[in-house]
Order: structure tokens, then C-alpha cells, then sequence
């Protein structure tokens, strides 16, 4: 048995195989063959699996997300039978005798360049569709699944590191638990294992053979045991045991009221990063959602959600919540969340770079785009909108100027909308020192905590040498967050908190004392953060 140890990032016992991430960005290789007949009847089968694998994904998108979105995984097994894109791989076959594997990602290559070029945005939209199926057929010809798990066994993944737009293209059914050797506390990684309510550890030194190997993983020591002896994994079987027992005496509090003993009401509500996770919304019973990551929609992907992309995943979420309250944080990208198609260049300090609102306001045609969407999926379901990273109240006003420009341009075409609440994260030192004059022009505030201890203590979220010093609990983060609702409530702004402090069950009676009117977790914590509640 060999014990590795680590930082746990989400507690919670998984026992299972160890699987190693698969980096999907490996590079091709050319080589002769002789029998091309071989090579032929290769990428056949490869793509026969891929159509295969695609049929399943259909099925499960549509149970998950609607037909409408199930559709593209139709579009792609039809595309993957396209008589020019077949020619043209068999013609490479046997006319320049190469591997599959190459003759699939030239002529991916190829197509998706013709798509790009072409002046019709139907048609520049399969570019990154016919990527996607060569990759699709070059995982399988080398072995890989797609999602970075080779193989249909749940394992517990083990990698170098992840980034946010690998994790949230992850197949969740498969993975365990994360292990990484890199990465930190704070990071969208960390925060979507624990969406994910699966244990995770980072700072993990594991050796490269683990492959295969039977492991435990303890989220709550931050431990990870490498072929467990028998006692070890009797005592981890018996806990992980425990541990359920306690999820289901939780389940009693479904259908509660999030209210202390002495009545006061909190509105508790669940953090998503895409339409997937609403089904973990409903299950734990929060009241609504108080951030959506838009930016996730942005992520893995060669070019931009189109309108209607948004519109669906916008409206999808509002339908499934059934009234209840849905806040889209607009788009949120750059520091850690990277998308190649936006161009974003290297920055010495990308943390305190361009990134969201800033972003968003220097490229009003994308922002515009997203708040359309967002508008017009407010017809089906109570939506609100926030923005991230304000500093002025000119960024306000600006926003505020975009905002009526869609509303107007909405109009003028009869397309409706519904009242839609506006608000702001309060993520900056800035916005908290002028929360008073922000709080007369927004409904509400959200209080991202993760962001504002970063930019208050001076300490990068993603720097895990840093992870010691970076209190969340420090003095002046909770001086700064009874004093935004202090001034939110002067104004008739709500205030609530969507960072993961607000899941913090030992600050729950303070933020309830300072007059929180909402907090906003992982779905995992949701009942307990209302048991907490409760017991105030
Ligand atoms: C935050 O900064 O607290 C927050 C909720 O936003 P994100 O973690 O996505 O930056
Ligand atoms: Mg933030």
C-alpha cells in the first residue's frame, strides 16, 4: 500500500481504479503503412464507434437537456457519413499510404478551413463541428474515449493539472474523485469538483505507473491510498458507508424552509456552470439559482454560442427551475477561464487583467449577443442578470445604456421578455468602498467572495503556494461584507453571496447576524447550509 498525500479541495470517500487524464491536445503523428486496405478497414471501425458513441450521446442530452439541444450529436453522425469527407480520408489512405489517424486530422483540417471560409454563418458554424468529429475518430483510432478517460469505468482520475475548460467537458459519470499533483484551492477546477460533489485533492506527488492501480481516497484527510490493504479498505468501505447515512438524514430537510428559529427567512439558493447541472439543483431543493458561470458555455469550444445556442441553455435552465429565481452572471472569462477563439493574448498579471465586465464592455457585439439571449429566455422563467468584476459606477451606467439598447432592439422586433432584476458582484476592494452609490442603481448585490478575498488580501486564487495565506475568514473580508449589506439595505438592494464562503457552515449564524438575504452554494451544500439555518 502506498499513502499519498495531498490538499483536500472537497471531502468524501471514493474507492475505485485509478484512471489518468488523457491531454487532448497531442499531436498527430504521420507514418507509412503497407496495407492500406488494413488502414482502411481501421477508420471504418473508428468511425462506426464514433457514430455509436454519438446514438448514446443523443439519448443522453435528450433526457437530459431537450431535442433541441440532442440535435448537434444527429447533425454530427450524419456528418461523419458525408461522402466528400469519407472520400477524401480513403483517398489519403491509399494514395499517399499514411495511418488513419493522419489521413482523418488533414482532412478535418481541411474541411473545417473550407467551413470558416465560407460566407454564411450556418456554414461557419460546422467548422468546429467537423473538428469535432475528426477528434472524435482520432481518440478512438488511438485508444482514448473522448472526456480524458480511456474506458467506461467510473475511476478516480488522476492528473498534472486540470483546466476549467477540460473539467467541465468531463463525462461526470465517469470520474470518482479528481486528483491533481498542481492546481489550487481556489480555482474553477477545485470549485467544479465541488459542484460535482465528488472528493478532490490537489498537490498530489503520485508516480506514473498508478495507472490501473486500486486506490482511496480520503477528501476529508486529503489522503490517497494506493493499493489499500484490506483493513485500510474496510475501514473506508464502513465510512463511505457512514457518510451516506448522513447524506440521507439531509434528505429530511427537503421541502423545509431555510429559517432560523426565531423566523428570519433566508433565500438559499445553488452555483451551476451549465444546463447539466440543474438536475442536482432540484434534487438538493435549493430555491433557486443564484449564480449561473455563463463563461462555461464559452469554454471548450472553437468559436462563439451563438445567440440561439444561448437562448436554449438560457431558457432550458428558467423552464426546469419552474419560476423559481434564475441569476445569469454574464460572461466571465479570462485569468484562469481561457478560450483560444477570444484572442486574449498573454498577460503578466491575467488575474488583474482583461477579463469579464472589462472584456465585455470593450466588446459590446459579444456582450449584446449573450444579454439577447438572456432577454429573451426571460420570457419562460424568473431570470436576473449580474455582472462581474464592476469597479465604478460608470461601468454601471455603461451596462445600464447596453442593457436598454436590447430591450429596445427586443421590442422593435416583437420579441418579449420578462421583468428581469439587475444586479452586480461585489468582487472587487473598489465596490465595496462605493457600495453606497452602486446600491442606488442595481437591485441587488452578490458578493463573490472568492474573487474579493483574492483582490483584498493581494493573493492570486491560483497560486497553491499562497493556499496557506489566503484566509477567507480574515477580519477585513467580513468587515467588507457587513458593510455591503449596510449599504445595499439603505438603498433596497438586496445582498447575498455566491462565492464559496457562503457554503461555509461555520459563518452561516455571522452572515445571518449581519442580515445576508441570500446565500448562494454548490448544490451538494445546500441542505447542509439549511440544517445550519435552521439550528440558528
Ligand atoms: C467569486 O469570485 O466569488 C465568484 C463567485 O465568481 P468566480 O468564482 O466564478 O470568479
Ligand atoms: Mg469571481
Amino acid at each position: 500500500m502506498m499513502v499519498l498525500e495531498g490538499k483536500s479541495v472537497f471531502g468524501g470517500i471514493a474507492i475505485g481504479p485509478i484512471g489518468l487524464f488523457e491531454k487532448g491536445e497531442d499531436q498527430v503523428k504521420r507514418y507509412s503503412v503497407e496495407d492500406t486496405e488494413k488502414e482502411k478497414r481501421r477508420f471504418e471501425e473508428a468511425k462506426d464507434t464514433a457514430k455509436a458513441q454519438l446514438a448514446g450521446l443523443y439519448e443522453k442530452a435528450l433526457k437530459e437537456v431537450g431535442e433541441a439541444n440532442a440535435m448537434i450529436f444527429d447533425v454530427h453522425q450524419m456528418m461523419l457519413d458525408d461522402l466528400d469527407y469519407v472520400e477524401s480520408i480513403v483517398n489519403m489512405i491509399e494514395t499517399q499510404k499514411i495511418n488513419a489517424e493522419f489521413a482523418v486530422a488533414s482532412t478535418g483540417d481541411n474541411f473545417s478551413q473550407m467551413f470558416a471560409a465560407m460566407d454564411d454563418a450556418y456554414m461557419k458554424e460546422r467548422a468546429a463541428d467537423v473538428r469535432d468529429i475528426s477528434n472524435r475518430v482520432i481518440r478512438i483510432l488511438q485508444g482514448k474515449v473522448a472526456g480524458g478517460i480511456a474506458g467506461d469505468e467510473p475511476v478516480i482520475l488522476v492528473a498534472e493539472d486540470l483546466a476549467p475548460s477540460e473539467t467541465v467537458q468531463l463525462d461526470k459519470s465517469l470520474v470518482l474523485s479528481f486528483v491533481t499533483k498542481h492546481g489550487s484551492t481556489n480555482s474553477h477546477t477545485a470549485i467544479l469538483a465541488r459542484t460535482m460533489n465528488i472528493p478532490a485533492l490537489i498537490g498530489v506527488d503520485y508516480p506514473s505507473d498508478v495507472e490501473g492501480k486500486m486506490a482511496v481516497v480520503d477528501g476529508f484527510e486529503g489522503k490517497i491510498y494506493v493499493e489499500p490493504d484490506e483493513k485500510t479498505l474496510e475501514h473506508y468501505k464502513n465510512l463511505q458507508a457512514e457518510e451516506e447515512n448522513k447524506k440521507k438524514l439531509l434528505q429530511e430537510l427537503k421541502g423545509k424552509e431555510t429559517v432560523t428559529t426565531d423566523g428570519r427567512k433566508v433565500n438559499l439558493y445553488a452555483n451551476i456552470g451549465g444546463v447539466g447541472d440543474v438536475a442536482d439543483v432540484l434534487v438538493n431543493d435549493a430555491g433557486g439559482i443564484g449564480l449561473f458561470r455563463s463563461e462555461f458555455l464559452y469554454l471548450g469550444k472553437d468559436t462563439f454560442p451563438t445567440e440561439e445556442e444561448q437562448f436554449k441553455a438560457y431558457k432550458t435552465v428558467a423552464e426546469n427551475m419552474a419560476g423559481r429565481k434564475v441569476i445569469i452572471r454574464t460572461l466571465d472569462i479570462g485569468a484562469d477561464k481561457k478560450a483560444d477563439y477570444f484572442n486574449l493574448g498573454e498577460e503578466e498579471n491575467p488575474a488583474m487583467g482583461y477579463r469579464a465586465i472589462r472584456i465585455c464592455l470593450q466588446e459590446p457585439e459579444v456582450f449584446k449577443t449573450q444579454l439577447r439571449a438572456i432577454y429573451r429566455a426571460s420570457h419562460y422563467g424568473s431570470i436576473s442578470i449580474m455582472f462581474p468584476m464592476v469597479i465604478s459606477v460608470k461601468e454601471v451606467h455603461r451596462i445600464k445604456e447596453i442593457v436598454k439598447e436590447v430591450k429596445s432592439e427586443l421590442e422593435q422586433h416583437g420579441i418579449p421578455y420578462g421583468p428581469v432584476e439587475l444586479g452586480i458582484m461585489i468582487e472587487t476592494p473598489a465596490a465595496v468602498m462605493i457600495s453606497d452609490l452602486l446600491a442606488k442603481e442595481v437591485d441587488f448585490f452578490s458578493i463573490g467572495t472568492n474573487d474579493l478575498t483574492q483582490y483584498t488580501l493581494a493573493i492570486d486564487r491560483q497560486n497553491p503556494k499562497l493556499d496557506d495565506f489566503y484566509d477567507s475568514h480574515h477580519e477585513a473580508i467580513l468587515r467588507m461584507i457587513r458593510m455591503v449589506v449596510e449599504n445595499g439595505h439603505k438603498e433596497n438592494c438586496w445582498v447575498g453571496i455566491c462565492g464559496e464562503l457562503g457554503a461555509d457552515t461555520t459563518l452561516t449564524k455571522a452572515f445571518v447576524e449581519m442580515g445576508i438575504d441570500e446565500l448562494s452554494v454548490t448544490p451538494s451544500m445546500v441542505l447542509k447550509v439549511r440544517e445550519a439555518v435552521r439550528n440558528i
